[in-house]
């Protein structure tokens, strides 16, 4: 009798060892590639990056991103800079947290023939101030960090309305003092920011203003207003936009100034639904119960060791 018991209890262990392991793999298989680049910012990229590295793939849907790093000396010889040369293809998603020197002529061309073809890029804060020489990019990102002379400033008035502002009238790129500030969202709609509190409390940073740039069909998912008590515009600035590029997306994020910044739940959320939209064209990362309130901003712990 004993073992008419223990054999279809065997089978069933073995079904189900088999079935997890399988269901496990396949998982990992599903999981986003990211390649993150840094290697030069006039930010601290050496804090920022692991942070990034680290909510993505915590979020259950991408794979351990791997880094591209460009030479970090800006004396660096052709042969250091002969060694970056990222495979973008190899990717579902890029993300740059770079900000210096232009990359080499086939880089650029690579990266654009990426995008074109259906990639996906997201930018966050001070990687939109990089390669105002590079017209491609300017075209990607839509908006970036240039003097009031480089392209059309977009804005949203108190109505909820874009205003376009020509090159050569109102403030070029800046920003005031650090300070918590609220993320209106605009696009309601839009996969990312779906089920986000309409308004919700960021934590310390940056509110960029004056952003400039060709801006084509830019759509705006949403702004903070950047009051002049704060050294701010008194405009609605956008925070999070996005541009279609050839078949690609481009996911922009003008928050993220320092680690701080990115502990944010608000701006990893952000982030990973934007780098998890931007390669699918959907999301399926869930919104964390711990969200940012209208009057509360939310950081991740501080690490205990
Ligand atoms: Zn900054």
């Amino acid at each position: 009798m004993k073992s008419f018991h223990w054999l279809p209890l065997a089978m069933l262990v073995a079904l189900m060892t088999s079935g997890t392991s399988q269901s496990t793999l396949a998982g990992e298989k599903d999981k986003l590639k990211v390649l993150i680049i840094d290697g030069q910012n006039n930010h601290n990229w050496r804090a920022t990056t692991p942070v990034l590295r680290k909510f993505l793939p915590a979020s259950g849907r991408f794979a351990p991103p791997d880094i591209a790093t460009t030479p970090t000396n800006k004396k660096a010889s052709q042969d250091e800079w002969d060694k970056f040369r990222p495979n973008f293809a190899a990717y579902d998603v890029v993300l740059s947290n770079y900000n210096g020197e232009l990359w080499p002529e086939d880089v650029q061309r690579s990266l654009e023939a990426y995008i074109k073809g259906g990639g996906a890029l997201v930018v966050v804060h001070a990687a939109n101030n990089a390669f105002p020489q590079w017209g491609e990019w300017n075209k990607m990102i839509g908006l970036g960090w240039r003097g009031n002379g480089f392209g059309d400033r977009v804005t949203l008035n108190d109505a909820g309305k874009t205003v376009r502002t020509p090159k050569g009238e109102g403030p070029g790129a800046g920003h005031g003092s650090q300070h918590e500030f609220s993320i209106v969202v605009r696009d309601t709609s839009h996969p990312v920011t779906k089920g986000m509190p309409a308004e919700w409390l960021h934590a310390k940073d940056e509110l960029y203003h004056g952003q400039r740039g060709p801006a084509l069909s830019m759509h705006i998912i949403a702004t903070a207003y950047s009051a002049k008590g704060n050294g701010g515009t008194s405009a609605h600035e956008p925070m999070i936009w996005w541009i279609p590029y050839g078949k690609g997306r481009v996911f922009t994020t003008v928050m993220g100034h320092g680690d701080y910044s990115m502990k944010c739940v608000g701006f990893q959320s952000v982030v990973s639904r934007g780098c998890e939209w931007a390669a699918t064209g959907k999301v399926t990362i869930p919104i964390p119960d711990n969200f940012p309130t209208a009057d509360k901003s939310i950081s991740i712990p501080k690490e205990t060791k």
